[in-house]
């Protein structure tokens, strides 16, 4: 199957992030930079940045999922989000576990 770039994460924290999120939607993703699981293999050592790649036909769904993901960014943080009490990562109100430690 096809896979194109929907998201370039700042991180391997924020991407990791984002699959999950694509995942409570059904949707596979990968991350490229992290793993080279897909075969492409000459990337500059020095990027940090990840790429998420999702399936040709998931794109469109997965591009919504990513602006409300940014919207809800830009919202009141403090509001919503809670800190795993293990990991003190940030979790999004709708996770009911850590994305992190899944604790
Ligand atoms: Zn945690």
């Amino acid at each position: 199957m096809d896979y194109e770039i929907i998201y370039k994460a700042a991180n391997s924290c924020e991407a990791h992030f984002i699959k999950g999120l694509l995942k409570q939607y059904s949707i596979k993703s990968e991350l490229l930079g992290e793993n080279l699981s897909i075969g492409v293999g000459e990337l500059p050592v020095d990027v940090l940045q990840i790429d998420i790649l999702v399936p040709k036909d998931q794109i469109k769904k997965s591009k919504n999922i990513i602006s409300d993901y940014e919207n809800n960014l830009s919202l009141d943080k403090s509001k919503e989000n809670w800190e795993c009490p293990s990991c003190k990562e940030i979790n999004p109100s709708s996770f009911e576990i850590c994305w992190n430690c899944k604790e």
